[in-house]
C-alpha cells in the first residue's frame, strides 16, 4: 500500500473476496470501474477450505458457478468444500480481478469532513469513494455465555472450528443447535463411534431427498431457482414474510434428515439450557454427562469494524437491496440481503449486479476520485468479461 503518509486511493473498495466479493470484482470490471478487493485470509476460497473436512456442498454442481464461469463438474455432482475453494481461486485469476489477500480491514469510517470513506487495513489505509462490503454473515461463531461454565475437561468448539473427528476426545459428543451443521457433523461422529446427541427444536427439512431423481431434476430446480430466487424475495409479500425483521433463521435440514440421523444413532434432545456442575442440562433438567460439545447455535455478521451508524438493533445493516442508509456504503452476501438466494453460490450474482449498478450510478454523478487517483491505480481488463 501507499508509502508515503497520503492514503492509497480507490473509487471503489471491496472487502471480501468470497463468491460475492469476486461476483462484484466481476461486475466492476465489466463496467471499467477501478477497485480493489481485499481480503484477510491468505487465499482465495480459504472460507471453504476452513470449513469441515468431509463437507460437501448441499447444492449442486449446475448451481455452484458464478457469472461467466460455470463449476467445472458433473451438473449434478456435489463438490467437495476444497473443489469450490479452488474454483474460487480459479475465478479470480480468470477474470485477473485485483485481490489482495492477507490484507484485514480493521475499520471502515467516514474521512473527517468528507464524502469519502477510510478503510485501515494491517497493512495501511485506503481511501475510498465507495465500500462494498461483500461476504456473508457467517464470519463468527456464536455461543451461549454459559457455555464458559462448563468443566475444562470438556472439548468444546463452535462448528466454525470444527474440520475433523481426531479435534474431540472419546465419549458422548453434544451437539447443541439442530440445523444443517450438527446434522452433517452429527452423522460423521456417530460414524466414528461417539455417542452423538443433537439438542434443540426441530428446525424442519426439505421434503425429498437431494440427490435423488426427483431431487435433482424437480424439486431441487424448482426450490433453488423459482421460490429461493424468484418468489421469496423482498418484492413478494410471501419473501417479506419470510424474511421478517432481516435477521437469518435457522434453515431447514437439507440433505441430512431427521430419518437419516435416527437411522445412524443419532439421539434428539430438547434445548441446552446451562450448565450444572460443569455439565449441560438440558430444558427438562436432565444434566449429560459428555466429552465434547460443538455448538451448532449460529453465527454473528462480525461487523465491529464497520464504524459507522448504519446498523439496526438486531445488528444486522439498514440497506435496501445491499443499497445501505450510509451514502455510498454497500452490502452483498447477507443471508435473505434480497431474496432467499442472496446467501447461496447462484443467488448472490444477481445482487452484486445490482449493487454495481449503483455503484457506477454515484461515481457517474459524483466528481470521480478517480481523477484523483495516481495512475498506480489497479485496473482491470473489463472489457474482456461477459455477461452472465
Ligand atoms: C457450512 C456451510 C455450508 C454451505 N453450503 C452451501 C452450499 O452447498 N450451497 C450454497 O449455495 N451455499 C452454501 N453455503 C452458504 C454460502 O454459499 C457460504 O457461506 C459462502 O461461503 C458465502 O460466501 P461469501 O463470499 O458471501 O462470504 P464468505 O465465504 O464468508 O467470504 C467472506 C470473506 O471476507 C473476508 N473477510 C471477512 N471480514 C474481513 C475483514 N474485516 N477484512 C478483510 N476480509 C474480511 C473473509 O476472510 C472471507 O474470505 C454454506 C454455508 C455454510 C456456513
Amino acid at each position: 500500500m501507499s508509502k508515503s503518509n497520503e492514503p492509497e486511493r480507490f473509487p471503489v473498495v471491496v472487502i471480501g473476496a468470497g463468491q460475492a466479493g469476486l461476483s462484484v470484482g466481476y461486475y466492476l470490471a465489466q463496467q471499467g470501474i477501478p477497485f480493489v478487493i481485499l481480503d484477510a485470509n491468505a487465499r482465495v476460497g480459504d472460507s471453504w477450505r476452513n470449513r469441515w473436512d468431509s463437507l460437501r456442498l448441499f447444492t449442486p454442481a449446475r448451481y455452484d458457478g458464478l457469472a461467466g464461469m460455470p463449476f467445472p463438474a458433473p451438473k449434478n455432482s456435489f463438490p467437495t468444500r476444497s473443489e469450490m475453494a479452488d474454483y474460487l481461486e480459479a475465478y479470480a485469476k480468470k477474470f485477473n480481478l485485483p485481490v489482495r489477500m492477507g490484507v484485514r480491514v480493521d475499520r471502515v469510517s467516514r474521512r473527517a469532513r468528507g464524502r469519502t470513506f477510510l478503510v485501515e487495513t494491517n497493512h495501511g489505509v485506503i481511501e475510498a469513494e465507495q465500500v462494498i462490503v461483500a461476504m456473508a454473515n457467517y464470519q463468527k461463531g456464536r455461543v451461549p455465555a454459559f457455555a464458559a461454565q462448563i468443566d475444562s475437561h470438556v472439548v468444546q468448539m463452535h462448528s466454525i472450528d470444527y474440520r475433523r473427528p481426531s479435534q474431540l476426545r472419546e465419549g458422548p459428543v453434544l451437539l447443541v443447535g439442530a440445523g444443517n451443521s450438527a446434522a452433517e457433523i452429527g452423522i460423521e461422529l456417530v460414524k466414528r463411534g461417539h455417542r452423538t446427541i443433537i439438542s434443540g427444536p426441530n428446525v424442519g427439512e426439505v421434503p425429498n431427498d437431494t440427490a435423488s431423481f426427483f431431487g435433482l431434476n424437480i424439486m431441487g430446480p424448482l426450490l433453488t431457482r423459482v421460490i429461493f430466487h424468484r418468489l421469496l424475495t423482498t418484492d413478494t409479500r410471501l419473501g417479506r414474510k419470510a424474511r421478517g425483521g432481516g435477521k437469518p433463521h435457522t434453515a431447514p435440514l437439507i440433505r441430512t434428515k431427521s430419518k437419516h440421523l435416527a437411522a445412524a444413532g443419532v439421539e434428539r434432545a430438547g434445548r441446552t439450557t446451562g450448565v450444572r456442575n460443569g455439565m449441560p442440562v438440558l430444558e427438562d433438567g436432565q444434566v449429560l454427562d459428555v466429552a465434547n460439545v460443538i455448538w451448532c447455535t449460529g453465527f454473528e455478521p462480525g461487523f465491529s469494524w464497520i464504524d459507522l451508524p448504519v446498523f439496526a438493533e438486531t445488528g444486522f445493516p439498514l440497506h435496501t437491496r445491499g443499497v445501505s442508509t450510509e451514502e455510498g456504503l454497500y452490502f452483498v452476501g447477507l443471508a435473505f440481503l434480497y431474496a432467499m438466494s442472496s446467501s447461496m453460490v447462484h443467488g448472490v450474482g444477481r445482487d452484486a449486479e445490482y449493487v454495481v449498478k449503483a455503484v457506477a450510478e454515484r461515481l457517474r454523478a459524483a466528481k470521480p476520485l478517480s481523477s484523483r487517483t495516481s495512475e498506480r491505480s489497479e485496473r482491470v481488463s473489463g472489457s474482456t468479461l461477459r455477461t452472465a
